[in-house]
């Protein structure tokens, strides 16, 4: 479009808006601000009344008068200090409201004739501009240079080539700095800082995503670069001569484009960034994960420390790559810094690590437990040089439950070697050497509780393991002497009654000093006089006596064993005290671990159950003695008697006999007086033998030859099967068999069951013996078996499950002439029991009865 055109058009439209608006003075102009001069009109016959101020030119003014209004309307022009208006002078009665919307439409139709022809930047052909912007941004986008700088100087350079004269585009980093510039041209004086843009944007003319505003007076165009999110990445500044006035949308929609592409070009360079950023921070997180998995692998396969502690200590320097670096640990028993660890020292620098003791930064950093980065050394007061050429030093203290147990320090030449990322892994690190320290003194406590616990176990076993009063008492006295390191033990038995202890037993540790001072076996101590040691047994606690115990008769006591230190731990048993352990330090000013009262207290209560197990023992002793001595005496008191009523009975027969009177009646007497006889001598025997056999419950086990033993009895017993007639057999294994026991019990046993067999089976009837090893392939031990079968009068059913029993007789019809006493089968029963074997019985009535009794063969002695 030429001017002339564009003027034909101007005032052919502003004829159409006189029509409209009932008037003749519409007009539009363009005029010079400073000169006021009108460069271009319309209309040659009409002049506006008041030219507006360039200020004044934003909005449409409207002007009342009495008879007229005048409405001034601002038109884009885009020459240099020149304005275009459209001024109406319009009636006031043909006013309305509908005037101002034409006048605006016309204004907006000059405005576009005008910016066509005034603003060639903004007229290029946009198909033209698009493909430079296209260009451009697959350009950018292929390239995969993420350089900020690269990244503006190809955006400016774009801008450049769409026309623009002065340009500058700006980018900035999530902190708001800005991180590279491009500048062509006439400089644009500096926007203000992104953080103030805001404010500055307000007051400017949006025109969509860009805007117009006077930056110095200067118009220019300011176009935000934003990301997804809304946040400003960039800024666009651009001038040009020709724009004067805020410029049409569409006109700057190709830079519009370009901003937006540049916006999500940075946008996705960020997220690629913080991609590669979370993959590079992946990659060392997998790679502290190996690290720690090995730590932990470490600390649960091995509790030595000290190889965790290097291993914690050559990671930390790995991943920081500091130059060199150590781990020193507070000594548990003497509170000692002593330096644990050392990598990257030259071998005379360690001295000097050593000498540093609870000084420097170390010192520091485990006082404060806190970690410590100096980042300056020569700027900390607290710094011990060690490497002349050391700019920082971290320190991470070594903490477990609060507890300080250490420090790891590493050094570095190199400025800023320990960011925020090397000084947390140097802190997980630290925790992790932290746990195997802590492991390790766990550890070490353990095992001192172990053995402690072994003691006592074993204080407890041997103390357990006698039944024996004296012995007993001598079990606990050294059981508890042993467990409480240095330290005597006496034990007093108490009677409440009388209030006196007796000292039953004393036992001193080799390492003890006063041995000579402690009370004599058998002294006594009247409790009375020793009210705290009263209280103790009255309440059934345990007393300690330190030296910072106040005064009393008790301490005076220990006095008198160069002592001040002791345990007093009444022996309660079902209610009753029936004794004192008294533990008593042998160095003066000692003191009891709780873990030592702990001992003590336990050995105290095992101590009384077992004493007073004891006294039940000697009780039960000498009351078992007491009755075999009655049995004893009454059986052999009898025994005398019998044999006298025997041989009176004999003499009386043979007086009958001579004197003719042996009738079948005194006959008869004569047998029943035998026969109860007979069978109270055969009860006083059996008693006898009970007795003899029970009170060899103690007897030492020796080696029987099993088959010779049977062979033996078989022969005694063969007369008496013969005199029934009777098929008496053995069977014996090849090889002779060996058991372990009582030689009198098994003889007993297998001669009760012989008898039996030959009692309870009728004349002319078969009683077999057998013996047979049995050898067991379950990995149980081999068994001897022994057999007496027989054919004899059998059993009943219901009497069979009694036959054990003392004193039971299974009265079978047909053998009630059949004498016993009813103790031989339960004997048996006890002997075979004690020999840690079994017996058992078949048994049919008519049929006849198998009696079998296993033993254990052992292998030793097979
Ligand atoms: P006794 O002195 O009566 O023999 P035992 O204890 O030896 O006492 O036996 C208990 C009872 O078991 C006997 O009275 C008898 O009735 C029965 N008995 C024992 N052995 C046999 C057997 N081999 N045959 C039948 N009955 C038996």
């Amino acid at each position: 479009m030429n001017e002339h055109t564009l003027q034909k058009n101007i005032q052919q439209t502003i004829k159409h808006a006189k029509k409209l608006l009932s008037t003749t003075n519409i007009v539009f102009v363009i005029y010079n601000q400073n000169t006021s001069e009108v460069v271009f009109t319309s209309d040659t016959n009409t002049t506006p009344h008041n030219l507006p101020e360039a200020k004044e030119i934003i909005d449409t003014k409207i002007h009342e008068t009495d008879t007229d209004v005048y409405v001034t309307l601002p038109i884009s022009c885009n020459i240099p200090q020149h304005y275009g208006i459209l001024w109406a002078q319009i009636p006031i009665t043909q006013y309305t409201q509908r005037d101002n919307a034409i006048l605006q439409m016309v204004g907006e139709q000059i405005t576009l004739w005008l910016q066509d022809i005034k603003n060639p930047i903004l007229n290029i052909d946009l198909s033209e501009q698009l493909l430079t912007i296209s260009e451009s941004i697959s350009e950018l986008e292929q390239s995969s240079n993420d350089d900020p700088q690269y990244i503006v100087d190809h955006i400016g350079t774009t801008i450049q080539k769409l026309g623009w004269e002065s340009i500058r585009v700006i980018q900035y980093d999530k902190d708001q700095e800005n991180i590279a510039e491009y500048a062509a041209n006439a400089p644009i004086p500096p926007l203000p800082q992104k953080r103030a843009l805001k404010p500055f944007l307000d007051n400017a003319v949006a025109i969509e995503t860009a805007y117009f505003v006077y930056v110095e007076d200067t118009p220019t165009i300011l176009i935000p670069v934003k990301t997804s999110s809304d946040e400003i990445v960039a800024t666009i500044e651009l001038q040009h001569h020709n724009i004067v006035e805020p410029p049409l949308a569409r006109q700057l929609r190709p830079i519009m484009l370009l901003a937006n592409h540049y916006g999500n070009l940075v946008d996705r360079l960020l997220l690629i960034r913080s991609l590669r950023q979370t993959a590079n921070l992946l990659v060392e997180q997998v790679d502290e994960l190996e690290f720690i998995r090995k730590a932990d692998r470490e600390i649960s396969s091995r509790l030595d420390p000290s190889r965790i502690i290097m291993f914690c200590l050559d990671w930390a320097l790995r991943r920081t790559a500091a130059e060199a670096g150590c781990i020193v640990v507070i000594d548990t028993d003497s509170k000692d810094l002593l330096v644990q660890e050392i990598l990257g020292y030259p071998p005379d620098k360690i001295e000097l690590l050593n000498q540093q003791k609870y000084k420097g930064v170390i010192g520091r950093a485990i006082k404060q437990k806190q970690t410590q980065l100096v980042e300056d050394v020569t700027q900390d007061e607290d710094y011990i040089m060690i490497l002349p050429k050391t700019q920082t030093q971290l320190v991470v203290p070594l903490l477990s439950h609060k507890r300080t147990l250490g420090a790891i320090m590493l050094e570095s030449r190199v400025e800023g070697r320990f960011d925020p990322a090397a000084v947390s892994f140097v802190e997980r690190v630290s925790s992790i050497s932290s746990i195997a320290l802590d492991n390790a003194q766990l550890l070490q406590q353990a095992e001192q509780l172990a053995d402690d616990m072994s003691l006592m176990y074993n204080a407890g076993r041997t103390i357990s393991s006698s039944l024996e009063w004296d012995n007993t008492i001598e079990s606990i006295a050294q059981g508890m002497a042993l467990a409480v390191t240095g330290s005597n033990a006496l034990i007093y038995e108490f009677k409440s009654q009388s209030q006196i202890a007796r000292l039953l037993s004393r036992y001193t540790t080799n390492k003890s000093t006063n041995t000579q001072m402690m009370p004599s076996l058998g002294s006594t101590l009247n409790i009375n006089q020793y009210p705290n040691i009263k209280t103790a047994i009255e309440n059934g606690n345990l007393l300690v006596i330190n030296s910072d115990s106040p005064e009393s008769p008790e301490q005076s006591w220990l006095n008198g064993l160069e002592s001040d230190t002791a345990a007093i731990a009444p022996l309660i048993a079902q209610g009753t005290c029936v004794g004192l352990a008294i533990l008593v330090k042998a160095q003066a000013n000692a003191e009891f671990a709780n873990s030592e009262i702990f001992v003590a207290e336990s050995l105290a209560t095992q101590a009384a159950a077992v004493l007073r197990q004891a006294s039940l023992y000697t009780e039960v002793q000498e009351l078992e003695v007491l009755k075999s001595e009655m049995i004893r005496m009454a059986s052999h008191d009898l025994r005398a008697p019998i044999a006298n009523i025997i041989g009176y009975m004999n003499l009386i027969r043979f007086d009958l006999e001579d004197m003719g009177q042996d009738n079948e009646d005194m006959q008869m007497y004569m047998d029943s007086i035998d026969r109860s006889v007979k069978s109270m001598q055969a009860l006083v025997e059996d008693l006898l033998t009970l007795e003899k056999i029970e009170s060899q419950r103690n007897a030492e086990w020796e080696i029987i030859e099993f088959d010779t033993l049977v062979t033996n009895i078989f022969e005694e017993q063969t007369d008496a099967a013969k005199l029934k007639k009777q098929n008496f057999t053995l069977s014996l294994p090849k090889n002779s068999v060996r058991i372990r026991g009582i030689d009198i019990q098994i003889k007993q046993a297998i001669s009760n069951l012989i008898g039996n067999g030959i009692k309870y089976t009728p004349e002319h009837g078969r009683v077999e013996l057998k013996v047979e090893k049995e050898k067991d392939e379950g990995g149980r031990q081999d068994r001897i078996y022994f057999r007496v079968i027989d054919n004899g009068y059998g059993i009943d059913e219901n009497r069979q499950k009694r036959i054990f029993q003392r004193f039971y007789r299974a009265k079978q019809p047909g053998t009630e002439h059949i004498t016993g006493t009813g103790l031989g089968l339960s004997l048996v029963k006890s002997i075979i029991e004690r020999h840690n074997g079994e017996i058992y019985f078949e048994s049919e009535v008519g049929k006849g009865s198998t009696f079998t009794f296993w033993l254990p063969l052992p292998n030793d002695i097979n």
